[in-house]
């Protein structure tokens, strides 16, 4: 077992080494600049993202819950443009992503943007916490982050690099394993604490850009932490625990956001992205 874990540890740094570390995202006041093991490809990503997020939504629609709000959709809808307008500052070819937004019907409370910018946000998020435009607006930019740091991508990285067993030069991931480990990432697996971090700090900066005031990140999570689920299905604190190094986090940024937040709110929002809802 040992043996076998040292020689995965070793393969892994020797895929890092062949690939390179990088990092997806620069700049801003908050960005981080962590280096990220990147083996699985963005195509590959984006593509099983995409087909993840197709059956998704082709599910939702069959059970009739598939933007069927006007209202609930225009305001999800609304926000997220607002947002995905200020990505640029963290990467610019985001503002060209095919953005896609849509608003699931449903008690569970939870809300994510899949790689490539696929974002979904059901009912019982916006009802169970009785969310302001700006606390909505914390948790999109939270989890638009995610996608603008490609944490899935990393994740899946990670899963492959130490699943692969010995004898992993010259050699490659068969793409059953690896779409399996993919909807493993997409659905089911937590982000680690790191990746959390760089979600809430760079999605403060995001909502303070596009004129949300970022304290009402802080309330949102304050929120989360008292949320009785009331027999909904809390999806969203399974994989985001809201404790109070979270808020204490949020809290610590707020003096470089602030400012960003005061600025826009005295000038017009600017520039346009391409964004996809459906109103079926
Ligand atoms: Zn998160």
């Amino acid at each position: 077992m040992k043996k076998w874990f040292t020689r995965s540890a070793l393969a892994a740094a020797c895929l890092a080494a062949l690939c390179g570390c990088q990092t997806t995202t620069m700049g801003g006041a908050t960005g981080s600049d962590r280096s990220q093991l990147m083996i699985v490809s963005a195509e590959e990503m984006n593509q099983q993202s995409a087909q993840a997020y197709r059956s998704l939504l082709a599910k939702a629609k069959q059970a009739n819950a598939l933007n069927t709000n006007r209202s609930y959709t225009n305001r999800v809808v609304s926000i997220s443009k607002r947002l995905i307008n200020q990505v640029g500052v963290f990467r610019k070819d985001a503002l060209r992503w095919k953005w896609e937004v849509n608003v699931l019907s449903s008690k569970t409370v939870n809300a994510f943007c899949m790689p490539g910018g696929k974002i979904a946000v059901y009912t019982g998020l916006i009802d169970s916490l009785k969310l302001t435009d700006g606390e909505l607006a914390a948790v999109i930019g939270h989890e638009i982050c995610h996608a603008l740091r490609e944490h899935s991508r990393e994740q899946a990285s990670q899963q492959a690099a130490t699943s692969i067993p010995t004898a992993i030069l010259g050699s490659f991931i068969g793409s059953s394993e690896l779409a399996s480990g993919m909807n493993k990432v997409l659905f089911s697996l937590p982000f680690s604490r790191s990746m959390e971090t760089e979600a809430d700090t760079m999605g403060m900066e995001l909502m303070a850009r596009a004129g949300y005031n970022p304290e009402e990140a802080v309330n949102v999570w304050r929120k989360m932490a008292a949320l009785n689920g009331g027999g909904n299905s809390v999806a969203i604190l399974s994989t985001h625990p809201s404790d109070n190094s979270r808020i204490e986090n949020l809290q610590s940024h707020l003096p470089e956001v602030m400012p960003l937040y005061e600025a826009t709110l005295s000038k017009k929002p600017t520039g346009t992205t391409r964004t996809k809802s459906r109103h079926r």
